[in-house]
C-alpha cells in the first residue's frame, strides 16, 4: 500500500530539512507502527500518506441548499470553472491545472500525487458523486478548495446519499486548514442534518470561520435580528461560539440589494481575505497542529485497546466478559486517565467506541508495548519542539507563497479610488482629447460636465460617488475603474469615463466584465497614441 511500510523502523534524530519532511518521517516511523498495532486507522482514520503533508492549503465550504457556496468559489477565481451543474450535489475539489477539466471520483482516487486516495473506503455511490475540477487560476497555485453538496432538511435524503456524508465530510475536516460554514441571511433556517454536520465538525473548531452570505438581502434592521439569532443557534452547537468569526457580507458580484452597509461589507470582506491568504504560510503549523491532535488520539486509543486485551478471560465467558467491558467502557476511561494521566478531551466518542468495539474479537487485541508508547512521547516532545521552532525561519516572509489573482488581486488594490479604504484623489492638472463612439455618449458627457466641475479630468473622489450609485460591490467598480484609466493616470477623462460607465451598465444588464478590455473598446484616441495598452 504504503511504499515505506516495510521498511525496517530505524528511527533517527535527525535535522530535518523543512517542516514537511519531518513530519512525514516522524509519521512514518514514530506514530504510523503504533497506529498499525492497534488497529486505529479501523477505528478512528486512515493512515496519512506523503501527499497527505504535501498538499496545498485545502479550504473546505459547507452549507446548506443555495448558501452560495459554489457562487463563493467562482467569486474567488473571479471566473467559472468546468464541473459544477446548476445545482449540485457533489463533493467538488477545485485545483489548479494546466490542462483544465474534470477528473471523476473513481479516477481521482487513483492518483498517487494527489491526497484522495483514502477516499476510495466510502465506496462507489461517493465516488460516483465525487470529482477534480481542473482550472488554470493563478489563485489555485496558492490553495485548493473544495465544494460540498448543499444540505437539505429531511431524513430522505440521508438515506438517498447512499454514502456515509457525514463521515466523508470529517476525513476533509481532518485534512483541511480552513472550514467555512456558510449562511443565508436571507433565510436562516438551520436544518437537523446541517446541525449534525456542525457537530461532526467538533475538534477542528480552531479551522472554523463563519460567513453569513447574501446579507445585502435584508435591511439592516432585519439583519441584525439575523446576525442575533445565528449566534444564538452556534452557541448550541460550538462550545466557545464567541471565539468563532462571523464575517457578514455578499460573497459574489452582483449590485448590493440594500446597500447601507457597504462599509461593513468591505471591511468584513478584507478580513477574510487576508485570513485565506495566511493560508499558505500558516499551512506547516496546521499540519504540525494536526499531527499532534492525532498523536493524542493514538495514545489514548492504544492504552484503551491494551487494557481491553488485558480484562480478557484466556477460556471462559469470553463474551460475556466483552459485553461487560463495552458496557463499563466509560469507566475504563477514568481508570486510563488516571493512571496515565490523561486528559479527559483527548479521548474518543464513548458511543462511537462502543459500537466499533461489538465487531472485534478482543483477544486477537494486541497488549500494551511501553515502546512504542516511549516513541510517541519522545515524538511530542523534542521531535514537536524541533520542528515547531523551525516554522517561523521557514515561513516568514516567503512573499512567493501569498495567494495571487481573481478576487485577490483586490486586496492590494492602490490603482483605483475603490481600493480598500482608498483616500481621495489629487485634482488633475492637464488637457485632453475626446472621442469614443457609444450611444449614450451624451448621457455620459452630461455627468462628467456635472462632476468635472470643468476640471478635465475626474480625480477618484469625484467619480466615485457617481459610479456607486451603482450599487456595484468595490471589487467590481474597482476592475472596472482600473480598465477604464487607460493611461493609468489614476484619473479618468472624459473617454475614460463614458467607458467606465459603459462598463458599469454592462454588468448591471447582466453581462461580465472582461479580463482585459477588448479592442473595440478602447477609445480610438487611445489606440493611437503611446499609452501603455497591449
Ligand atoms: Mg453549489
Ligand atoms: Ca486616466
Amino acid at each position: 500500500m504504503f511504499s515505506w511500510m516495510n521498511k525496517t523502523k530505524e528511527v533517527h534524530h535527525e535535522c530535518f530539512d523543512t517542516v514537511v519532511e519531518g513530519l512525514k518521517s516522524i509519521y512514518k516511523y514514530k506514530m504510523f507502527p503504533l497506529e498499525q498495532h492497534y488497529l486505529f486507522h479501523e477505528f478512528h482514520s486512515p493512515p496519512l500518506n506523503d501527499a497527505d503533508f504535501d498538499a496545498k492549503p485545502l479550504i473546505l465550504l459547507v452549507g446548506q441548499y443555495s448558501t452560495g457556496k459554489t457562487t463563493f468559489i467562482k467569486y474567488l477565481l473571479e471566473r467559472d470553472f468546468p464541473g459544477p451543474e446548476p445545482t449540485t450535489d457533489r463533493f467538488i475539489a477545485v485545483m489548479y491545472g494546466e490542462k483544465e477539466g474534470v477528473i471523476p471520483g473513481n479516477a481521482l482516487v487513483m492518483d498517487p500525487k494527489k491526497q484522495f486516495k483514502p477516499l476510495s473506503t466510502f465506496g462507489n455511490a461517493f465516488l460516483n458523486r465525487f470529482q477534480c475540477s481542473m482550472v488554470k487560476s493563478p489563485v489555485l497555485k496558492g490553495i485548493s478548495v473544495i465544494d460540498t453538496p448543499g444540505i437539505l432538511a429531511g431524513e430522505k435524503q440521508r438515506i438517498d446519499r447512499g454514502y456515509d456524508f457525514i463521515g466523508v465530510l470529517q476525513w476533509f475536516a481532518e485534512r483541511v486548514d480552513r472550514i467555512i460554514l456558510l449562511f443565508d441571511a436571507h433565510k436562516l433556517d438551520i436544518s437537523d442534518e446541517f446541525k449534525r454536520s456542525i457537530e461532526a465538525l467538533r475538534g477542528h473548531d480552531d479551522k472554523i470561520k463563519i460567513v453569513l452570505n447574501k446579507a445585502d438581502m435584508i435591511n439592516p434592521q432585519q439583519l441584525m435580528r439575523v446576525y442575533g439569532a445565528l449566534m444564538w443557534s452556534l452557541g448550541k452547537v460550538f462550545q466557545t461560539p464567541e471565539v468563532v468569526r462571523v464575517y457578514i457580507g455578499s460573497f459574489w458580484d452582483q449590485p448590493l440589494r440594500f446597500d447601507s452597509n457597504k462599509q461593513l461589507f468591505e471591511d468584513e470582506t478584507q478580513d477574510l481575505f487576508k485570513d485565506l491568504q495566511c493560508l499558505p504560510r500558516n499551512s506547516a503549523l496546521r499540519k504540525l497542529n494536526d499531527l499532534i491532535k492525532r498523536a493524542r488520539l493514538a495514545k489514548v486509543h492504544a492504552y484503551i485497546i491494551s487494557e481491553l486485551k488485558k480484562e480478557m478471560p484466556n477460556i471462559f465467558g469470553k463474551e460475556n466478559k466483552k459485553r461487560d467491558l463495552i458496557k463499563n467502557l466509560p469507566h475504563l476511561y477514568r481508570k486510563i486517565q488516571q493512571q496515565y494521566s490523561v486528559s479527559q478531551g483527548d479521548f474518543p466518542d464513548v458511543k462511537k467506541m462502543q459500537e466499533h468495539l461489538s465487531k472485534y474479537d478482543f483477544n486477537k487485541f494486541h497488549s500494551i508495548k511501553p515502546r512504542m508508547l516511549e516513541e510517541i512521547d519522545s515524538m511530542l516532545g523534542s521531535d514537536i519542539a524541533q520542528l515547531m521552532a523551525m516554522v517561523p525561519n521557514e515561513y516568514c516572509g516567503d512573499s512567493d507563497i501569498d495567494i495571487r489573482g481573481g478576487i485577490f488581486e483586490n486586496v492590494g488594490d492602490n490603482l483605483s479610488p475603490f481600493g480598500y479604504r482608498r483616500g481621495e484623489g489629487i485634482m488633475a492638472g492637464y488637457g485632453e482629447v475626446d472621442w469614443i463612439v457609444n450611444k449614450d455618449r451624451s448621457s455620459y458627457d452630461n455627468i462628467f460636465d456635472r462632476l468635472s466641475n470643468n476640471n478635465p479630468k475626474l480625480s477618484g473622489s469625484m467619480a466615485k460617488e457617481e459610479l456607486l450609485k451603482s450599487k456595484l460591490p468595490n471589487t467590481v467598480l474597482g476592475k472596472i475603474w482600473r480598465l477604464a484609466d487607460i493611461d493609468q493616470d489614476g484619473f479618468l477623462d472624459r473617454d475614460e469615463f463614458a467607458l467606465a460607465m459603459y462598463l458599469v451598465n454592462v454588468k448591471l444588464d447582466g453581462g461580465d466584465i472582461p479580463r482585459d478590455l477588448p479592442d473595440h473598446l478602447v477609445p480610438p484616441f487611445k489606440k493611437n497614441s503611446s499609452y501603455p495598452h497591449d
